[in-house]
């Protein structure tokens, strides 16, 4: 930070390239394009792979609201699937059932501790003749096949938000690509359109259109915390996991609990990794409001699945549309979760669970 600092140069300088640089090799990308949030990263990725403006992208009816929003930011129309319960992920018949003639696009979502069955869902998508992208801003560090997320179809993205796996001190993202063409285009889009030394020269997606660039440049101070930050990722990782597995052989056996994250194979070529620890119950409201009252702070991810957002009224989507998006919105809540957590606090959550969960089972 006191580098960045000395220079003055406090965007798009100097750290930035450094951490692409670090990124790709730690990623396995051939190329990593930083950006200021991974929901911009979205944006600009859907505009590279040459979204035009209708183009229909399959999402998840379950995840953050940035998966549904860069869509629309981008010019294109959402068009939500079901998730698969036990991986919170698209769920890959439903994904079938989805496809319209408008789509073009599928965007599958990595959440919470492991990927979306990409295998599955590549076969769908190629069946159809859909373009796959990930929204993986959540799955640093996961791998399939040996393949780090966000690389299995034309690109993927990074979020650097503070309460990702691996958090900035504010707002920053990165576009994860094999394709240099994709590379180009959205290191051209992010800054105005501005490529190497031509000022201002918008890439085309087609001969009747060009795409604005916007402003979406990474500031240097958050890629000097990230790149200081980089080299103990693997340690925070394999910490998290030690956490998850704490957290499930106290929780296995407490009735009430409906799921649990699904353990996984864990070798390098196929890895989760634990950005969240989910639980799900039918007594969730009533939980979280309990653990608030003895101090204990969870987090509901996702409240109101996509398609029921108001926003997204006008697609006349009713309830019963997505019934696994609406039973984890229902159901799951975030238990306190991260690298440095005490095992003391763990011990307490767990003990204020089982008692909560017992009395509730009792008076019910
Ligand atoms: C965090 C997140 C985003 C958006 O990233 P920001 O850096 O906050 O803009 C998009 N999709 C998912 C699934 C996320 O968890």
């Amino acid at each position: 930070m006191d580098d960045v600092f000395d220079s003055g140069k406090f965007s798009h300088g100097k750290q930035v390239g450094q951490l692409e640089t670090e990124l790709a090799h730690y990623t396995g990308a051939r190329h990593v394009i930083g950006v200021n949030s991974g929901t911009d990263a979205l944006v600009l990725l859907l505009r590279a792979c040459g979204l035009r403006p209708g183009d229909g992208v399959l999402v998840p009816a379950y995840s953050f609201f940035a998966t549904a929003s860069a869509v629309v930011l981008a010019g294109g129309r959402p068009q939500f699937v079901d998730i698969d319960p036990g991986t919170y992920a698209m769920d890959p018949e439903a994904l079938d059932a989805a496809v319209t003639p408008r789509s073009r696009f599928v965007m599958p979502v990595h959440l919470f501790h492991t990927m979306a069955d990409m295998a599955a869902l590549d076969a769908v998508a190629r069946r159809h003749g859909l373009t796959v992208v990930e929204d993986s801003a959540e799955a640093i560090g996961m791998r399939r096949r040996g393949v780090h997320a966000g690389l299995h179809g034309r690109g993927g993205v990074l979020s650097f938000f503070p309460s990702k796996t691996l958090g900035a001190i504010g707002d920053a993202g990165a576009v994860l690509t094999d394709d240099p063409e994709i590379a180009d285009t959205v290191a051209a889009l992010r800054h105005h359109g501005r490529g190497g030394r031509t000022l201002n020269d918008f890439p085309a997606i087609s001969t009747e259109s060009a795409l604005p660039g916007a402003n979406s440049k990474m500031d240097d101070i958050q890629a000097a915390v990230l790149l200081a930050k980089l080299p103990l990722l693997e340690e925070h990782i394999a910490r998290r996991a030690e956490l998850a597995a704490a957290y499930t052989a106290r929780l296995r056996d407490l009735p009430g609990i409906l799921r649990l994250p699904r353990a996984v194979a864990q070798t390098p070529d196929d890895r989760d990794v634990h950005y969240v620890y989910l639980i799900e119950t039918e007594h969730r409201d009533a939980l979280v409001d309990h653990l608030e009252g003895q101090g204990i702070g969870t987090e509901v991810y996702y409240p109101l699945p996509l398609p029921h957002q108001p926003v997204f009224g006008h697609l006349g989507h009713r309830p019963g549309d997505f019934p696994h998006a609406e039973a984890a919105a229902r159901r799951a809540v975030a238990l306190p979760f991260h690298p440095d957590l005490p095992p003391g606090d763990l011990d307490r959550v767990c003990d204020t669970i089982g008692s909560f969960l017992a009395t509730t089972r009792t008076t019910a």
